[in-house]
């Protein structure tokens, strides 16, 4: 529960709601969980963090929006990330509810549930230790790896879906229009979800002006008003030896949700917003810029991890904890990829650990 101890849900009127549910011990603070009302009964877009806190209050907000869980009709799952699809499986429990997701996002929680721990320590060591990490970074994977431990990662007992979320399919919503757009980059099979159906704040936007653009986006991690999200390598032990390029996708896929240009977006943390090609720009920007700020700190060759320690992140590097220090890696790790991609920059021939120059 909220410390005023009534969840906070909020009517955006058109039969949708959110609710904000709150991921434990993190600078988030919540996931917002949608509510859209169908003929056949509510469904909601992602769960949250599997904590006996969250789940009380998402059971609380289901009720605030006029509906008991057993109403439920299905779950829309944007990403397999914990904080969106940690409560599907008691959800899915509580109401029969199905469970829908893109393929590319099943699989990796169908590898994460079967991968064994030593199996991921594996491949995080390799994975690193080609980065070019110091020995003393991956001494303690060593050790638990030489003690055929390993951690206990969140998505291990993630539900498997149901149903598939196919790239620009027409949900099967009775009395809805709902539309997946499929927008990988933060993960492989992240989709936002379009709300075809006038904004019912359509013609009364204070002044009596027409709101511009058409519907409302659920745009889950994809574009969000005040943080950008985390894009690094696809997390997944089998995709070894795959050149994926995560940067690339994420960006086409910004442009993607530019061109649909919702009158509202309605994301998965912080708070609903308008301007979407606005937003879309200003995060093209600002990608475009750390790409060439990169470039220019590969005139010297560099490792990926050398490139993590060089960048600039939200404080300074000494500060990061330990298991930060992975997602920056593998966060300069994508930005290379694309760089590469784009011919500008290169690997050094016969480098080990991999080195990379500016082109
Ligand atoms: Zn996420
Ligand atoms: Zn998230």
């Amino acid at each position: 529960m909220s410390e005023a101890g009534a969840p906070q849900v909020i009517d955006h009127r058109g039969g949708v709601w959110s609710i904000a549910v709150p991921i434990p011990d993190n600078p988030l603070g919540h996931t917002l969980v949608h509510l859209v009302e169908t003929d056949r009964g509510p469904v909601l877009i992602d769960t949250g963090w599997d904590d006996p806190d969250a789940w009380d209050t998402l059971v609380a907000g289901v009720g605030a929006c006029g509906f008991t869980l057993t109403d439920l009709h299905g779950v829309l799952i944007t990403h397999h990330h914990p904080d969106h699809h940690g409560l599907s499986a008691k959800v899915r429990e509580a109401s029969g509810a199905w469970i829908a997701m893109h393929a590319a996002d099943t699989d990796v929680v169908r590898r994460t549930r079967e991968a064994e721990p030593r199996q991921w320590l594996d491949f995080l060591i390799a994975r690193l230790a080609t980065s070019g990490a110091p020995d003393d970074h991956l001494a303690p994977l060593r050790e638990a790896r030489a003690k055929g431990g390993g951690r206990s990662l969140p998505g291990l007992r993630a539900a498997l879906p149901d149903r598939e979320i196919a790239p620009g399919e027409l949900l099967d919503l009775p009395g809805r229009r709902l539309r997946a757009i499929w927008t990988p980059g933060h993960t492989p099979g992240h989709v936002c979800l379009h709300l075809e159906e006038e904004h019912p704040g359509k013609d009364a936007h204070g002044d009596g002006s027409r709101r511009p653009g058409f519907g409302r986006l659920f745009s889950g991690d994809h574009l969000l008003p005040g943080i950008t999200p985390h894009i690094g390598l696809y997390e997944d032990p089998e995709s070894v030896g795959e050149v994926t390029d995560p940067l690339g996708d994420y960006l086409d896929s910004l442009e993607r949700v530019g061109r649909i240009a919702p009158a509202e977006v309605l994301p998965a943390h912080q708070h609903a917003f308008t301007g979407a090609e606005g937003r879309v720009r200003e995060l093209i920007a600002h990608h475009e810029e750390r790409l060439a700020g990169l470039r220019a700190l590969l005139r010297v060759p560099l490792t990926p991890w050398q490139l993590a320690v060089s960048m600039e992140w939200n404080r300074p590097w000494e500060q990061i904890p330990y298991g930060s220090r992975n997602i920056a890696v593998s966060e300069a790790e994508a930005h290379l990829r694309r760089l590469v991609k784009l011919g500008h920059a290169e690997l050094v021939p016969g480098s080990d650990p991999a080195t990379y120059r500016a082109v």
